[in-house]
């Protein structure tokens, strides 16, 4: 697939927080478009869940213990966490900082209720303290539950009972999609990809996100 090429012109960080029921295809369709967009950065939660076979530590996730979970929770170090399927995922202010503070955007694979807190924390000055970070919530849909259920047992890495969890939670889940920004169906991933490719595009260039960009080419 073409890479963007990399551009000098830049808006200001945005978190792109992409929710789905398991199955839907988001992992696939956020590797995706960290591979297309050279300025977009995967951002790698923390979980209690043991690794999958394939899975690795600090690639795919931080693989830690429930007790160094708590202890960074105490320590206010999540900007969202959440219990997920019986496993506790949390994405750290402390990363997000530091790849924001790089210039680039970042795309987070988090569950609605994660979703949902970083939403209620929308316009709090956070990184880097004199500037508010902004998100965009974007939401993939399975073509149907059938098709979402198929694509966990052809996935091969959870057992039955999990794969029954897992479907039993969607439903919950899909309901949440109503306040997203954007709701994409990934039947074809091709098709998927390029809206999500699109909505990632149309964001970047915002009025609102090209402010600075603009003020510095009139003040000039
Ligand atoms: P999720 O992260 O939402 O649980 P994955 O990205 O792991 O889902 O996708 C689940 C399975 O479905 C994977 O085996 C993936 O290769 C496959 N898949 C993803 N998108 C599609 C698609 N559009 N068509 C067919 N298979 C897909
Ligand atoms: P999995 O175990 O299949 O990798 O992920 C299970 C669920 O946890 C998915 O819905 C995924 O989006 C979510 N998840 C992964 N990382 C985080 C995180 O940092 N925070 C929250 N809230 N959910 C996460």
């Amino acid at each position: 697939m073409l890479n963007e090429k990399k551009s000098k012109v830049r808006s200001k960080g945005i978190l792109f927080i992409v929710s789905a029921p398991s199955g839907a295809g988001k992992t696939t369709l956020c590797r995706t478009a960290v591979d297309f967009f050279p300025d977009l950065r995967h951002s790698i939660s923390y979980t209690t869940r043991p690794p999958r076979e394939n899975e690795v530590n600090d690639v795919d996730y931080h693989f830690i213990t429930p007790d160094v979970f708590d202890r960074m929770l105490k320590k206010g170090e999540f900007l969202e966490w959440a219990e997920v399927h019986g496993y506790r995922y949390g994405t750290s202010v402390k990363d997000l900082d530091s790849v924001l503070k790089k210039g680039c955007n970042v795309i987070l694979d988090i569950d609605v209720q994660g979703a949902k807190q970083v939403k209620e924390r929308t316009g709090e000055f956070f990184f880097r303290q004199e500037e508010k970070w902004s998100a965009v919530f974007i939401f993939i849909l399975p073509p149907s539950m059938k098709v979402c259920k198929e694509r966990l047992k052809n996935r091969g890495k959870d057992d039955k009972e999990t794969i029954k969890q897992r479907i039993a939670n969607a439903k919950v889940e899909i309901k949440e999609s109503m306040w997203y920004d954007y709701v994409i169906i990934n039947d074809d991933l091709n098709a998927a990809f390029t809206i999500l490719k699109s909505v990632i595009t149309a964001e970047r260039s915002k009025q609102e996100r090209m402010e600075r960009l603009v003020r510095k080419l009139y003040s000039k």
